[in-house]
Formats: C-alpha cells, sequence, structure tokens
C-alpha cells in the first residue's frame, strides 16, 4: 500500500492504471476509519482491480463555528485498516495540495443543497461537492462508493455526476450500525455516556416509523409527529428536522411511498447525529 500526498502524483498513478485498463474503485472519507468506512472498502475491493481511499478532512465542508479543528484524525490507525483491507493507495493530501491559494472555483448544485442538513449547514454541500468533483477529476475511478448514512450527501453527488457527465458511476452502501441500532459515525466519540445512550432514540424513532408504516400508517405528518414525540422523551435532545422526501429530488411528501427517504437530524448535547430509512 502506498501513501500518496501529491495531487500530480495520485493523477499519474490514476491516468497509468486507467491506461492499463485496471478498473479503480475509489472511497473518499474524513478519515476516523469505523466499519461504515470499512464496508465500502470491501465493496470496492470486491468489484474492482485497484482501490484508492482518500483521507481528506476538507475544510471547505465545515461552518465557522463547526468541528474542523476537532473534528477527529487517527492516521496511523487507518492507514492499519486500509493496509488490512488491501487498499492500494491512500490519497491524503495536504489541504494546500486541494485548495492552492488561488484557489477560485466552487460546484454548488442548486435546489438540493440547501435543504435538510443544507439549512442549518449552510454551504456545506458546496464544500462536498467542489472536494468530490475535485477528487474525481484527480482519481478518474470507474467506480465511487458511499454510504447511505449520508443521504442528502449521496443525492447531491449522483445530480452532479448527471450534470456535469462525470464519468464515475456512483454505488451507495447501506448503513452499518452498532450493536444497538445507532449509526456508525466518526462523531460519535464526541458523545458523554450519557448523550450515547440517549443515541439510542434516533435509530428506535426510524424503527418506530417504519412499524407504523407496515401497519398501514401512509401519512407523513402522523410519522413525524410521533417520531417526534419519542425523541422529545429524552431530555437533552433537540431535533433539527424530521422529513419524508422523495428519493430523489428531496421533496416533502405528504403520503409515503416505496423508495422515500425518511430522514432526522437531532442534536444530544453538542453532537448533531443524522440517520435514515428508506421506506420499502
Ligand atoms: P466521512 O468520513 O464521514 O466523510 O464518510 C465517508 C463515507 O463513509 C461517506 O460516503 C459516508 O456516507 C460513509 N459512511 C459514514 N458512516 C457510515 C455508516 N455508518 N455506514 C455506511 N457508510 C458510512
Amino acid at each position: 500500500m502506498k501513501i500518496v500526498r501529491s495531487v500530480n502524483r495520485m493523477f499519474k498513478i490514476s491516468s497509468a492504471a486507467r491506461r492499463a485498463g485496471r478498473r479503480i474503485g475509489f472511497v473518499p472519507t474524513m478519515g476516523a476509519l469505523h466499519q461504515g468506512h470499512l464496508s465500502l472498502i470491501r465493496a470496492a475491493r470486491r468489484e474492482n482491480d485497484l482501490v484508492v481511499v482518500s483521507i481528506f478532512v476538507n475544510p471547505l465542508q465545515f461552518g465557522p463555528k463547526e468541528d474542523f479543528k476537532k473534528y477527529p484524525r487517527a492516521f496511523s490507525r487507518d492507514k492499519r485498516l486500509c493496509r488490512d483491507e488491501k487498499v492500494d493507495f491512500v490519497f491524503s493530501p495536504p489541504a494546500d495540495e486541494i485548495y492552492p491559494e488561488d484557489f477560485k472555483t466552487a460546484v454548488l448544485v442548486k435546489g438540493l443543497s440547501d435543504l435538510l442538513c443544507g439549512s442549518s449547514r449552510p454551504g456545506h454541500f458546496q464544500g462536498v461537492a467542489t472536494v468530490v468533483s475535485k477528487l474525481f477529476n484527480i482519481v478518474s475511478a470507474d467506480t465511487a462508493y458511499f454510504g447511505q448514512k449520508d443521504a442528502q450527501q449521496t443525492v447531491i453527488i449522483r445530480q452532479m455526476v448527471r450534470d456535469l457527465n462525470i464519468p464515475v458511476k456512483i454505488r451507495v452502501m447501506p448503513i452499518v450500525r452498532e450493536k444497538d441500532g445507532l449509526a456508525m459515525s466518526s462523531r460519535n466519540i464526541y458523545l458523554s455516556s450519557r448523550e450515547r445512550q440517549d443515541a439510542r432514540v434516533l435509530p428506535e424513532a426510524l424503527k418506530l416509523a417504519k412499524v407504523l408504516m407496515q401497519s398501514g400508517q401512509q401519512d407523513s405528518r402522523v410519522l413525524i409527529n410521533r417520531m417526534r414525540k419519542l425523541i422529545l422523551r429524552k431530555k437533552n435532545a433537540k431535533i433539527d428536522y424530521i422529513a419524508v422526501v422523495d428519493g430523489k429530488t428531496l421533496r416533502p411528501l405528504k403520503k409515503v411511498s416505496s423508495g422515500c427517504l425518511i430522514l432526522a437530524a437531532v442534536f444530544f448535547g453538542r453532537t448533531r447525529l443524522i440517520d435514515n430509512l428508506i421506506a420499502a
């Protein structure tokens, strides 16, 4: 496994591999790897000749009051995990390789970036779309792997790839969860033990929505209200949003239908967690 720091070198490696007819699988991450990331890496390993994992904490997708500085960084451990998964290249450039001083461009996927997570995190998805489009150009993968955990991100990336004719296939892998149901996230380590306990209510609320849907409930308002009530039983939980939306357009739906998304973002203390469910 090789560690690549320079954009030029990564570009050369991936162009040469493409010319040699090797299929490249690419997994973009911000590091602090957990089983969720590893599930993407394993899928990339199964389906490609060469696997590139990027580890880059992207300053552009953090708001001024967000956790860029204290975002967990665990490069030695990440390297070990990648090596164990037989990753070929870890691309981990310094910030000024990606954003040199005279960097001026931004990628904005209009209409999808300012809703849901985007409304409480202005600029976040523009930062994501900008870095992902750069990484796609640098790595020139056949297939890129993303997690369903960040449902809105996957919708935005798919739209961007279509709109800009980026020649990459997008694969979205299921949410990997802790034993008690909490979706794995690099941010879970911020939770105090009390908050960690309370956070179980987030997947429980989605499970409740699933049970209600299975018993025939189709009214989004009813589902959202029941989820809200359950979550607010936890004193320290503060709901950012709960929404039932179309899986492609992210438009709110009055009635649930197969393939629609039920999404929630909830603060436990100062830590904001997200989770979602695709309706069967
Ligand atoms: P991040 O390092 O948080 O930017 O995440 C990198 C990729 O891993 C994104 O595509 C995420 O959606 C995905 N990911 C994060 N957590 C999970 C999880 N619990 N299950 C599946 N994929 C995940």
